[in-house]
């Protein structure tokens, strides 16, 4: 039988100048790296996380990679990350040469656990990744401490989390480096596409040298070092400046639909939860997750298969670092490994109509009663 309803789990919503702007690159041939667009994109994406620089680039990856690289990371150097997360934030460490020590996450934010770190931390510690998780900031007050015990650098994954608040301040602004991805399934996109956020002059001076293939900004063509080139193009940054100029837009469609699901699927507790926001967080909700309860006898992917079959698109939660090929360990880690076995993404964009949101809820809530 053919689903009536064909609800997709994410996308991007190009609404703003983005058209505009985007046809101004081709009226005008500034379609490469250099331009107009990249300029004020980086700009304007500066003034909104309140930093003093943003370096445009072209993925949230190698948004990962330039502050290692800048920050001198190679091999024999071990940079904590949680291993609940997108591998990119790991890949990015072995890139460099170096080892991703794992993290287990908290329970209830599912971020990396502060309190589980410090056992971490050898004398070939240089720096830690947090990863703001789903749009989730992490309790970054802990981790900047640590960090400054043990004098490490720290790096903020903001790749799911634009416009997410801890304590008042938008993430990317509270480590020494914050990074975003602006792929086509993210708050804000360009296609693809990343950003790099910081304060630090210097750190901002060797991450543009090394972005722009370590071409010595004296004298042209002349490198002193091995660089790489991981520029954005102008047509992205278009687009991405016309996503900039929407983005409480954006936030708020996101922060509505959540709150429907919560109002929704809250009297459920026994079946599922969501994700908890804390108090000291505000939640930018890249993605609606939820975690079934052991009161549900079915696997999560038969929910999910289920779901399919009503035409509700959803994804499973990361599987932890630690349970895949390049980063097998025997070692558990219990919430990760829970989480991540019994969690799923349900859809989560800014154009999700309150009617698909109530028939979403009420096939999850029918199959999950199903199964108990
Ligand atoms: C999406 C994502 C990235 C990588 O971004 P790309 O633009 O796809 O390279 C990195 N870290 C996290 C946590 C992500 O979700």
């Amino acid at each position: 039988m053919k689903a009536v309803k064909n609800i997709p789990l994410a996308g991007p919503v190009l609404n703003g100048n983005e058209k505009k702007y985007v046809m101004d690159c081709i009226d005008t041939g500034w379609i490469s790296s250099n331009g107009k667009y990249v300029t004020a994109f980086e700009q304007n994406f500066a003034k909104y996380c309140g930093v003093k620089h943003a370096l445009s680039c072209a993925n949230g990856t190698v948004a990962l990679h330039l502050p290692l690289l800048a920050y001198g990371v190679g091999q024999g150097d071990e940079i904590i990350v949680p291993t609940f997360t997108y591998i990119a934030t790991a890949n990015a460490v072995t890139y460099c040469g170096a080892t991703p020590v794992l993290v287990d996450c908290e329970p209830d934010t599912w971020n990396m656990n502060p309190k589980l770190i410090e056992e971490k931390i050898t004398d070939k510690t240089k720096g830690i990744i947090v990863v703001h998780l789903y749009g989730h900031p992490v309790d970054m007050d802990p981790i900047m401490e640590i960090a400054r015990k043990y004098n490490l650098f720290v790096i903020e994954d903001a790749a799911e989390a634009h416009g997410a608040e801890y304590k008042g301040k938008v993430v990317g602004s509270i480590g020494d480096v914050g990074t975003f991805s602006f792929f086509g399934n993210k708050i804000i996109s360009t296609g693809e596409g990343g950003m790099i956020t910081t304060n630090n002059e210097d750190l901002a001076a060797r991450m543009r040298l090394l972005r722009g293939q370590g071409m010595d900004p004296e004298r042209r063509y002349w490198f002193n070092v091995v660089g790489y080139n991981y520029r954005m193009t102008n047509m992205q940054a278009a687009i991405g400046l016309g996503q900039l100029e929407n983005i409480e837009w954006h936030l708020e469609k996101r922060k509505n639909v959540a709150n429907a699901y919560i109002r929704e699927l809250s009297e459920y507790k026994d079946l599922f939860t969501i994700q908890t926001e804390m108090p000291w967080a505000k939640h930018s909700y890249w993605m609606v997750s939820i975690l079934l309860t052991d009161k549900i006898k079915s696997s999560r992917d038969e929910i999910m298969m289920l779901l399919g079959n009503d035409g509700i698109e959803t994804r499973p939660l990361f599987y932890p670092m630690h349970q895949m090929p390049p980063y097998y360990e025997e070692s558990t880690y219990p919430s990760a490994d829970l989480i991540s076995a019994r969690g799923f993404n349900i859809p989560t964009n800014a154009v999700l109509s309150e009617s698909d949101i109530t028939y979403i809820c009420e096939r999850l809530v029918y199959h999950c009663e199903k199964n108990t």
